[in-house]
């Protein structure tokens, strides 16, 4: 472990030696704890057989702990400046593939198809930079990236978003959006000691296990979403308050309240006491009505 990339000395090595400076626009805050990275490969539950996708792999920490596991490594880095020091610090490790690519701009799933076997049990586990959290892993799950499982290490107060259940003030629109792709658990909380530079927010890891098939029946996976988001437009309404608003074209809001009513939907309630089943109820119920 001594020679690890991500021990302090080491990182301070490498960083020193190519003169590197850190990027703040790029959410450059690279981890310097191999415990903790071992503790987030753990949680990925990979085999000698497993191909991982990595965003950002920065100097390499993450990198060497997943090549040390996995089968292949596919990284994407956006930062040029990284690429030659990253060809040396992953010298070891043959079987990794640096793309020098914002991951955002590229097409994840054509390049797994050529860099992975078909069938291969595929794992995204990454250190995510923190300006472009959501961006990324709603990428991941509305594309339907082919992965079994989503570890990332990301702001805390986003992984309690994600992972929170109806009733809870983080729950959202956006753990809709990713529990309806996705089983979503905060695994493990992380101090700010463990990165250079320390970031300003708390971190956690979150696990997203795929799901093979959504957890409801929507006509309209589009209408859907755009049903969780007007619920939530202003989330100290009542539903039948923010769905009257979107539904005004189309419908009088008595009329609203009526057929929330009919589905055994209190209008008065707020959006975040509703379970996503009862989103799919709503959105079934209006599907088609919406001039
Ligand atoms: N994996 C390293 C670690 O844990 O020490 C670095 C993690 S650091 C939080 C995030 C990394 O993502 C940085 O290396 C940054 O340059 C890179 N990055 C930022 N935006 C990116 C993007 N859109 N696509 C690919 N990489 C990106």
């Amino acid at each position: 472990m001594d020679k690890d990339i991500a021990t302090p000395k080491r990182t301070k090595e490498i960083l020193n030696q190519y003169g590197f400076s850190f990027k703040k626009s790029l959410g450059q805050n690279f981890l310097i704890d191999p415990n903790i990275l071992i503790k987030i490969v753990r949680a990925a539950n990979l085999s000698e057989k497993s191909g991982v996708i990595e965003i950002g792999p920065g100097i390499g920490a993450l990198t060497e702990q997943l090549a040390k596991v996995a089968e292949r490594v596919l990284a994407y880095e956006i930062d040029q400046r990284l690429i030659p020091i990253l060809a040396e610090t992953l010298s070891p490790y043959p079987h990794v593939k640096i793309m020098h690519q914002d991951v955002l701009k590229t097409d994840v799933k054509n390049e797994i198809d050529e860099f992975f076997e078909e069938g291969q049990d595929l794992a995204v586990v990454a250190n995510l930079p923190y300006y472009v959290t959501t961006p990324i892993l709603m990428k991941l799950l509305e594309d339907k990236v082919p992965v079994r499982v989503i570890v990332v290490m990301l702001q805390k107060e986003v992984a309690e978003r994600i992972a929170a259940k109806p009733g809870s003030k983080a729950y959202g629109s956006l753990s809709i959006a990713a529990q309806y792709y996705a089983e979503a658990e905060t695994i493990f909380t992380v101090p700010k000691t463990v990165f250079v530079p320390q970031p300003n927010v708390d971190s956690a890891i979150l696990r997203l296990t795929k799901r093979s098939s959504p957890p409801v029946d929507v006509k309209n996976e589009s209408f859907f979403f755009e049903i969780v988001q007007a619920s939530f437009v202003q989330r100290r309404k009542t539903l039948l308050n923010n769905l009257a608003k979107f539904f005004e074209e189309s419908f009088l809001k008595s009329q609203v309240a009526d057929m929330l009513s009919k589905m055994d939907i209190d209008p008065k309630r707020r959006a975040e006491s509703l379970s996503i089943n009862e989103f799919a109820q709503i959105c079934n119920r209006f599907y088609g009505d919406k001039r």
